[in-house]
């Protein structure tokens, strides 16, 4: 497996695989690798010759007052796992070769950015579609893969590419849970374990939400008291938003008529987590 930090060096490698005729799927991640990550390895395996996993923590996502100094790393760690993983190439660049002193272009996705995290975390969806359609134009790879988990990330990336023309088919891969059903995440990491255990009220709400559901609920604010009312139980937990929305446009519905995303983002402490699922109506 190469392990490359600048863009020539991986373009030197692509443009060999190509010449070879050979396939390649692109992971992007932050690293600090998880079973999630990994998931996503393990399907660029099965439907590409090559993969590659990038490991950037994108300083242009994060806002004033979010994580980024603190967000965890262990490259060691992670070139082990995707070593496991049969990864042939990671491209871990520094900050310094993915934005110049004098970077200034950005790719904006506007209306479902506005929508759900992009209301508490403006700008952060700007900052993830101008890294990942520059690690596109690097890698140049025929498929891309990304999380469920990140379900308002995973909808941008499809506008983007629909949007702009990008010719990479993009790959929405299932979430990977802990046993007791918490999602797995990089920031699962900052949690006590006082907070692991109060960290499980999203996994318990989205249960409850699945049967009533089952049980043929369909009024949203139903649905969403019902999710509140288990959070609220949790003394460590502080709702950011839960919300049941359209699964295209991500606006929120009053009454399920259609397939949608229930969404919820909340703060464990200090540690704001996010998970979701998507219904769709019986035949
Ligand atoms: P991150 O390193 O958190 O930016 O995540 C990189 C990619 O892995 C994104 O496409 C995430 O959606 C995906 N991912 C993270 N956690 C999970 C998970 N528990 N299950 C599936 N995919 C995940």
């Amino acid at each position: 497996m190469q392990v490359f930090n600048t863009v020539a060096d991986v373009r030197n490698q692509i443009k060999e695989w190509r010449k070879q005729g050979l396939t390649v799927g692109l992971v992007p991640t932050m690293g600090y690798l998880h079973e999630g990550h990994q998931s996503l390895m393990a399907q660029a395996k099965q439907q590409n010759d090559k993969v590659i996993v990038s490991v950037f923590v994108n300083p242009i996502q994060f806002g004033p007052n979010e994580d980024l100094a603190n967000y965890p790393r262990d490259l060691d760690r992670d070139i082990l796992a995707c070593q496991n993983m049969g990864v042939d190439m990671i491209f871990c660049p520094p900050a310094s070769e993915m934005y110049d002193p004098h970077f200034s272009s950005f790719v904006d996705v506007t209306g479902i950015t506005e929508q759900l995290c992009g209301k508490r975390r403006p700008g952060h969806f700007k900052g993830v579609c101008t890294v990942v359609t520059k690690l596109f134009n690097i890698t140049q790879p025929d498929r891309a893969y990304f999380g469920q988990k990140d379900a308002q990330q995973l909808a941008v990336i499809k506008q983007m590419v629909n949007d702009l023309n990008i010719p990479i088919v993009i790959v929405g891969c299932p979430i990977i849970r802990e046993a007791d059903g918490l999602a797995k995440s990089s920031r699962n990491s900052y949690l006590s374990t006082q907070e692991r255990n109060a960290a499980l009220c999203l996994y318990q709400a989205i249960t409850l939400t699945k049967s009533l559901l089952q049980q043929g609920e369909r009024q949203s604010d139903k649905l969403i008291n019902a999710m509140k009312t288990v959070i609220e139980q949790q003394p460590l937990a502080t709702i950011d938003y839960i919300k049941i929305t359209d699964f295209n446009t991500l606006k929120s519905v009053k009454h399920i008529e259609q397939s949608v995303l229930i969404a919820l983002a909340v703060f464990i402490g200090n540690t704001r987590l996010i998970d979701n699922f998507v219904f769709t109506l019986p035949e």
